[in-house]
């Protein structure tokens, strides 16, 4: 395993205050390896990172995770339950180009068709790309023309990044590079989970959000807003307690609790037990920084005030 350019000095990738404390976590979403994963938080600011970094972090990501293996009328069906997501668009732009990073089973991007934007796409695997492109018809760009390319300058309305944000191993970099794309007035939303929250601090290394390895930085909003800022993007609004955070608060309880067990009817029971405790906190985690995962949206402005 290599270390990741944070790791080098074990600093914040962002603040670079020391760290010293650090969580230990496995895959124990889809079972790829038994290794550990050692993520580190920065005393300063919250910022969360993985320091061993698989060399092979492609292999993270099975078949299954993508969920490629359907036809147009399941993904219609699928992205029924991604319906929210073109509902906080639309609030904001109600037509334009539009611009994906991780598009995943393409739930989205069919809704934003559908909606009638132009969708372009990013998808870091080279396989699911493919299936993207050739699927909904949309143009994948690549990783270099997303950092360099100059001919989609000032030419993306939205532009979302839908748990994307937290595979990246440089994303304010990355979020710098792509809000050149974006139009004056145009939008960028990102959802990501929430280093803060509270599932975290008690479940630690166990937490499903943690998601190790492929989930190489967990991005307290402060820094994200902070960030953003330096690149002309202004915070508009950040969502706790819609109909997503609630879904993965909900998520985060019961597959947490399920995966302590290998046992399949403890299992059961645990997962059922995790509906329950989802149920007597879901008002406190809809409070802003208590809930699994935030979701927040930025404006690109001339100039900030
Ligand atoms: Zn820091």
């Amino acid at each position: 395993m290599n270390a990741t350019p944070a790791d080098q000095s074990g600093n914040c990738p962002w603040c670079k205050h020391s760290s010293s404390k650090s969580v230990i976590g496995r895959d124990y979403n889809y079972s790829v390896s038994r290794s550990k994963y050692l993520y580190k938080r920065c005393n300063n600011c919250g910022w969360v990172w993985l320091t061993n970094q698989p060399d092979d972090l492609d292999k993270y990501y099975p078949a299954r995770y993508f969920k490629t293996d359907q036809d147009q009328n399941n993904v219609a069906k699928l992205a029924s339950v991604e319906q929210y997501k073109i509902d906080i668009v639309t609030r904001f732009k109600q037509s334009g180009n539009l611009l994906d990073i991780g598009p995943g089973a393409g739930g989205f991007i069919y809704l934003a068709q559908k909606c009638g934007f132009t969708v372009s796409a990013h998808e870091a695997s080279e396989i699911n790309a493919k299936w993207i492109a050739s699927e909904f018809n949309v143009e994948c760009i690549t990783l270099i023309d997303l950092l360099e390319a100059t001919h989609i300058e000032n030419y993306f309305d939205v532009i979302t990044m839908w748990h994307s944000a937290e595979h990246v191993e440089l994303p304010v970099e990355l979020i710098g590079k792509i809000s050149r794309l974006l139009r004056i007035g145009g939008i960028l939303v990102i959802a990501s989970p929430n280093p803060q929250a509270l599932q975290f601090r008690i479940f630690r290394g166990r937490w499903t959000h943690l998601d190790p390895p492929r989930h190489l930085n967990l991005i307290p909003i402060n820094c994200l807003i902070e960030s953003c800022q330096k690149f002309h993007l202004e915070s508009t609004e950040v969502i706790w307690g819609d109909y997503s955070a609630r879904g993965w608060n909900r998520f985060g309880w019961e597959q947490t609790l399920s995966h302590l067990t290998n046992n399949r009817s403890a299992e059961k029971l645990l997962f059922l037990l995790g509906t329950g405790i989802y149920g007597l906190c879901r008002s406190l985690e809809m409070r802003p920084l208590k809930g699994a995962c935030y979701t927040a949206i930025f404006k690109r402005v001339e100039e900030l005030n």
